[in-house]
């Protein structure tokens, strides 16, 4: 599903190069649960932006489902993220201003899907997050744990072939992140890859897979049989 090889990525602070990532090579298959861990600066976001087509790399190659992802115009990389790619935020990004099913129809908006059809299938997505009772409620009428389950949804509603995720629990307390990965856990079960940036380990322990980085290099790959997780 997704390839890496040998990515290398700088930024650029005036004329002096920073190295962030330097020679990643990853194969995430279909399916996969996995975890990036690093401690802060390591990479990570570059990484999953990189992942994302959010932003380029300088060299080597990305293949996401058998296509090469270089040197895209921004229409065809927004065509690519469209189709193929869920995003969920550690800070969710809600509109504020508009109620959680409007929130989660909002990409189907963008695929000029009409009004009516978007607000039944967004019910169908916050019935799936435990939150079809909240469809009319504003974002600052809900808790940490179910604005990130509206943000799932939201992900979700697209039908990407990958969620990726930075961070997602890292703006919720223990139990709420327990259970926002708990739903993770089960939406990887039907099938979904979905890629997480933390660095908690307790949550990483609930992916099938870890890739540590250290200074823009994978330092360690860890494969175990996910934690049930506790609710
Ligand atoms: P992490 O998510 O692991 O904390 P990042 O990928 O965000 O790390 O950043 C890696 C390094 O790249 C850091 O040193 C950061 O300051 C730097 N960096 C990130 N984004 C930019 C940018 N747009 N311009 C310049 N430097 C950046
Ligand atoms: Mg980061």
């Amino acid at each position: 599903m997704i390839r890496l090889n040998n990515i290398n990525k700088s930024y650029y602070v005036g004329n002096n190069p920073l190295k962030v990532l330097k020679g990643i090579d990853i194969h995430i298959r279909e399916g996969e649960f996995v975890s990036i861990m690093g401690s802060s600066g390591s990479g990570k976001s570059t990484l999953l932006n990189i992942l994302g087509i959010l932003d380029n790399y300088d060299s080597g190659e990305y293949h996401l489902a058998n296509t090469l992802i270089k040197n895209l115009s921004e229409t065809q990389a927004a065509q690519y993220r469209n189709r193929m790619l869920g995003f969920v935020f550690q800070s969710f990004n809600l509109i504020s201003f508009k109620n959680a099913m409007e929130n989660v129809a909002l990409p189907l908006y963008y695929q000029k899907i009409s009004r009516k059809k978007r607000n039944i299938m967004a019910m169908e997505y916050l019935d799936k997050v435990g939150l079809k009772d909240w469809a009319e409620h504003l974002p600052s009428e809900m808790s940490g744990g179910q604005k990130q389950r509206v943000a799932i949804a939201r992900a979700l509603i697209s039908q990407p072939k990958i969620i990726l995720a930075d961070e997602p629990t890292g703006a919720l307390d223990t139990q709420t992140s327990y259970d926002v990965m708990k739903l993770l856990t089960d939406i990887n079960q039907e099938g979904m890859t979905i890629i997480i940036v933390t660095h908690e380990h307790d949550i990483a322990e609930m992916t099938q897979r870890t890739i540590r980085l250290k200074d823009g290099i994978i330092e360690q790959e860890d494969q175990r049989s996910p934690q049930p997780v506790l609710v």
